[in-house]
């Protein structure tokens, strides 16, 4: 089953399948939580299945089976050892050469590619080889939360996908169905900026008591106090987790400066994000959003959590406080 606002997507890869004019490769992008990474494995299936139909995989078949057994001969994954390490060259070349054979079961061959991003330059390169030269009966499907981060020769071979967060009856509707209640539903996709995927995964975890806690640190830093001592208080948090908090409202903070207050849909972070406009403005915050996906990216190398996050809280204050961060 699709997620209820993919139905046009999905609709539209049908009008793609059943004259075979489906791309060797579609990249699927679009912010984190909005359900990319679940309509990729729903096209997968429905690649994969021997009597599809216009509204999916039959999940009858021999190979429906298989996908929900967790295992297909011909469904492959690139993905990341762990979450925020790279994608490795040798995972790559495992992958090619999977792709030159022929699909063991006799009909398509998916190779799921998440996070796109996450592919170094050596990685990159070399599957930009295989999808030059693509092999019959197989699809490559990337997904990509930071689409600008992937090798432009990649993108350039992909039909892309670019997804918007969803808005309208359709994801308040299905949070509530999954939460039983209308109103945290609303609740918890007015602090995730709309994403409902996100949204389901904070409402179930300790994401409210770590938003609170980032929340408080990054808010006494403006009010000059120090970094070093704030971020002692969020030894809980992971990193990931951290910097992706804090790259949303770096975005939410520099759409209100362009579009508004009423574009941020959490009004009670409206008043911390016109602080951080007042104190420096959209260009120090950009340069700040900047830094955190070079952060992001140091994550490869396991850092030390609690030195990364210092240095995240003394940025900000350097920004915020125009203090010198290596004083
Ligand atoms: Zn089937």
């Amino acid at each position: 089953m699709p997620l209820p606002w993919h139905r046009d997507l999905w609709h539209h890869w049908w009008t793609l399948y059943e004259p075979r004019q489906m791309p060797h490769a579609l990249l699927i992008s679009g912010l984190p939580g909005i359900g990319k990474r679940t309509l990729a494995r729903g096209l997968a299936r429905w690649l994969l299945c021997q009597a599809p139909t216009a509204e999916g995989a039959c999940g009858q078949c021999h190979s429906c089976h298989m996908v929900e057994a967790g295992f297909h001969p011909d469904w492959h994954w690139l993905i990341p050892e762990s979450e925020g390490k790279a994608i490795r060259i040798d995972q790559v070349r495992a992958l090619n050469e999977v792709a030159q054979q022929s699909a063991q079961q006799g009909g398509f061959k998916v190779m799921l590619v998440a996070p796109a991003e996450a592919m170094n330059a050596y990685a990159a390169n070399a599957l930009l080889k295989t999808l030059e030269e693509p092999p019959q009966d197989t699809l490559f499907l990337l997904v990509s939360d930071q689409p600008s981060d992937v090798l432009p020769t990649i993108r350039s071979r992909c039909q892309q996908w670019r997804l918007g967060v969803p808005t309208g009856a359709e994801p308040v509707q299905w949070l509530a169905r999954h939460l039983g209640n209308e109103d945290e539903a609303r609740l918890w996709l007015k602090r995730t900026g709309g994403r409902p995927l996100t949204a389901w995964k904070w409402s179930q975890s300790g994401t409210s008591s770590h938003l609170q806690q980032l929340f408080e640190a990054l808010e006494a830093v403006a009010f000059g106090a120090e970094p070093t001592e704030q971020a002692t208080r969020l030894t809980d948090i992971g990193l990931l987790e951290l910097l992706n908090h804090v790259q949303d409202w770096l975005a939410d903070a520099l759409r209100m400066a362009v579009a508004g207050p009423m574009s941020v849909r959490d009004d009670e972070r409206r008043p911390l994000y016109q602080q951080w406009l007042t104190l420096a403005g959209p260009r120090q915050l950009l340069m700040l959003e900047q830094q955190c996906r070079q952060w992001r990216q140091q994550l490869v190398r396991n850092p030390n959590a609690q030195l990364l996050t210092e240095q995240i809280l003394l940025a900000f204050s350097q920004v915020l406080r125009g203090t010198d961060a290596h004083a």
